[in-house]
């Protein structure tokens, strides 16, 4: 057999990037809603992010 492949990248199936959530700490799995903006993701949740806000709020 030689079957030549153009690249070795295989993407796994149901592996989808994961963040560490920076209000409570949790890891979370991307989602279709943050596909647009999944580089500045920052929270599992708009509940996080709002806590956050709150907590950091002077
Ligand atoms: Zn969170």
């Amino acid at each position: 057999m030689h079957k030549k492949k153009a690249t070795s990248f295989s993407k796994k199936k149901g592996q989808l990037p994961t963040k560490i959530c920076a209000q409570c700490g949790l890891p979370f799995e991307w989602r279709k809603r943050w596909e647009r903006n999944w580089a500045e993701v920052r929270y599992c949740s708009d509940r996080c992010r709002r806590i956050h806000h709150l907590t950091h709020k002077r």
